[in-house]
């Protein structure tokens, strides 16, 4: 297949998708039910014609729905933005190392703030990694770390909170959780309590045992040395013990709070784990040019939606519907 013409810069994607074709060329060839064709969302039908005037195909069967765009069975279906629009505004979100604003999105593609806001959040919901497989298996090495987001344990020292704040949130302040595998993913997650049963928990399900885990030396950690070979860093005395730190932890914890803390204003609890999965993804894929990653976020676009109600708390959120 001869290689289609990709943008490498935002100002080459900004013109490329000016283009409704190229908007349309572009969705549909990172659509794995769609690489033989385009077929019927509704009945699965490939004899389907394209409306040349409407850039909308039409099934040959007759039921409901006949008619549907590229948007459909994605996160900009129903939504009455241009494909221009939401992939400029993909392009940002994906490639901006810190993240970006509703406030720069409404002024940059003229949409309101709130349309900025909703766009924002669909594009983040695209981007809740596939978690895959356990973390550390063929002798990986994976370090764990919990940090606040909220304004006063911030500007506390580590050690200093861990005495202040032992085995629960201190008031107003949110808990992340973080699990990397050195050299490879990092996967972030909003925890109610850091009590041993809710970190271990989450560690026994994402970490294949036997695997060398590094943390510091929060006692909730204590007792993984039964399936973990454990190895643990005393932040009161030393930050670095030949390779026991957690040093990969702490430097996304760094990335993550320059973007809440710079380019966002305030984060609803409600939210933060939209904005966990958008660092988290950026970490993820850092190795990548800025077109491998974008590539690689549209194709996350398909079989997810988000609606106005389920993001602003009226009904649960799925990503399956
Ligand atoms: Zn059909």
């Amino acid at each position: 297949m001869e290689a289609a013409y990709e943008p490498k810069t935002l100002q080459e994607a900004i013109v490329h998708f000016s283009d409704q074709v190229n908007c349309l060329n572009y969705l549909v060839a990172r659509r794995p039910e769609w690489a033989n064709g385009v077929v019927c969302p509704t009945c699965g039908s490939d004899k389907v014609s394209f409306l040349q005037n409407q850039l909308r195909w039409q099934c040959s069967v007759h039921h409901p729905k006949r008619q549907f765009s590229v948007k459909v069975g994605t996160i900009f279906e129903e939504s009455p933005i241009g494909l221009d629009k939401w992939l400029a505004a993909m392009w940002m979100i994906l490639n901006c190392k810190n993240g970006i604003s509703s406030c720069e999105i409404h002024r940059a593609l003229g949409v309101t703030q709130k349309t900025a806001w909703f766009m924002l959040h669909r594009i983040r919901l695209a981007q809740q990694g596939k978690m895959g497989g356990k973390m550390g298996g063929n002798g990986g090495e994976v370090e764990v770390d919990e940090t606040f987001i909220g304004q006063k344990a911030r500007n506390m020292h580590k050690a200093k909170r861990a005495e202040k704040i032992q085995g629960r949130g201190a008031q107003g302040k949110e808990i992340v959780f973080g699990m990397m595998e050195r050299g490879g993913h990092v996967r972030v997650m909003h925890v109610e309590k850091r009590t041993k049963k809710e970190l271990q928990s989450a560690i026994r399900e994402h970490v294949e045992a036997g695997a060398a885990i590094f943390s510091d030396e929060l006692l909730s950690y204590d007792g993984l040395e039964s399936d973990y070979e454990h190895s643990v860093i005393n932040h009161a005395v030393e930050y670095v013990n030949g390779n026991v730190h957690t040093n990969g932890m702490e430097n996304f914890w760094s990335l993550l709070k320059r973007g809440l803390h710079g380019t966002y204003i305030s984060v609803e609890p409600f939210h933060l784990f939209r904005y966990l999965d958008e660092q988290a993804f950026r970490f993820n894929n850092r190795k990548l040019t800025d077109a491998e990653r974008f590539d690689i976020g549209v194709r996350e676009i398909v079989g997810k939606r988000l609606t106005y109600a389920e993001l602003t708390g009226k009904l649960e959120s799925s990503s399956e519907a």
